[in-house]
């Protein structure tokens, strides 16, 4: 069995190999060479704690696992350690025996901030300029970097519910290069692109915030309740996202659904339209929006990578299990 751990992954992966690895498994699951099994989140009654898997196997990659892990709120005051705590363990698809056990934190950061860097290089428009973020935690930095590499970007403009940390964005925007500026929401209308961020419960970014032609990530809403946009404008939209089942039940599109205005027959996986079985954005005055939930094949996609680099560099620790 092979141990990578989680101070390791900061020197393995980067953005590029997080987004290939990710472009490649919403293109499997697409296909129907990959699928997720279904989610197990649960509040254990103990420290506060929300805990559960996300598996899944994709036969194009031959990568079989899970993700266990979840939130600690009080990791961080009580422990000094951060309150999202996974680790990702792979197994060998032909026999079942464990392949590898990989630290899961960063790796979830790069995993979802390629997610939306896969919707922003299928969908936006090329020559967007402006790019609005909604959300200004530690998700969102991840989300930002990975997305600046994806158009010519010009300028970065945010809003976050906190403003005292629009700093954390307002930092990446300056090390690229790149003005930002702090906005209200109805500023959003002058950004190609907007990522939503949030922990929100209740709809922030509404369709008359959205201007004609944008490109919408929504990349918060992973859990039943949550909210980051109005269903106005997922209703003005075509929809994408990484798995239906999720989008309707725990992604943003749970909301438009329950409320009528759209079917899942409306929501298209992004793997389709990387396989070129659809169209994604057909003019330049449509509105795009992704629905990025989170999928357990994500995680061992960018864990699978993980392992192979680990290995061909001579770091990965190898234990007789
Ligand atoms: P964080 O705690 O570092 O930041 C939370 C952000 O949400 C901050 O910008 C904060 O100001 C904002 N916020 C908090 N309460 C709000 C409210 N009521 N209304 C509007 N904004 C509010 O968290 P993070 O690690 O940046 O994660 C952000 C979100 O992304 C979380 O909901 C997390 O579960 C989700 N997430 C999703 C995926 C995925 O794959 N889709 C992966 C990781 C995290």
């Amino acid at each position: 069995m092979i141990i990578v751990p989680e101070k390791e992954i900061a020197t393995l992966l980067g953005r590029t190999e997080s987004y290939d690895a990710v472009e490649q498994v919403f293109a499997a699951m697409a296909a129907g060479d990959a699928y997720n099994f279904p989610v197990v989140r649960e509040a254990i009654g103990h420290a506060n704690a929300l805990y559960g898997f996300k598996g899944g196997f994709d036969r194009a990659g031959m990568t079989l696992g899970l993700k266990a892990g979840g939130y600690w709120p009080n990791n961080l005051e009580t422990h000094g350690l951060i309150n999202h705590q996974s680790t990702v363990f792979l197994f060998d698809p032909d026999t079942g025996r464990v392949r590898a056990v990989v630290g899961g934190n960063l790796l979830t950061a790069l995993r979802t901030a390629a997610a939306s860097s896969v919707s922003i290089n299928h969908l936006a428009r090329k020559d967007a300029k402006v790019i609005g973020m909604v959300g200004a935690g530690h998700q969102a930095t991840y989300q930002l970097r990975a997305a600046l590499e994806q158009r010519s970007f010009e300028k970065v403009i945010g809003w976050n519910l906190h403003p005292e940390m629009l700093p954390n964005i307002a930092n990446i925007a300056s090390e690229a290069g790149l003005r930002f500026e702090a906005v209200e929401l109805p500023g959003m209308v002058e950004a190609d692109v907007i990522i939503t961020i949030t922990s929100s419960f209740a709809p922030i970014l509404m369709s008359d915030h959205v201007s004609n032609g944008t490109h919408v990530a929504c990349m918060g809403t992973d859990t039943v309740g949550k909210q980051e946009v109005g269903v106005d404008l997922i209703t003005r939209a075509t929809v994408f996202t990484d798995e239906v089942a999720q989008s309707i039940t725990l992604g943003e599109c749970q909301h438009v659904v329950a409320e009528g205005s759209k079917t899942e027959a409306d929501i298209r996986q992004i793997g389709e339209v990387i396989n070129g079985t659809h169209p994604g954005r057909q003019t330049d005055e449509e509105v795009t929006l992704f629905d990025g939930t989170g999928v357990g094949l994500q995680d061992l996609a960018v864990a699978g990578a993980v392992v192979d680099l680990a290995v061909e560099r001579g770091i990965a620790i190898e234990v007789d299990f």
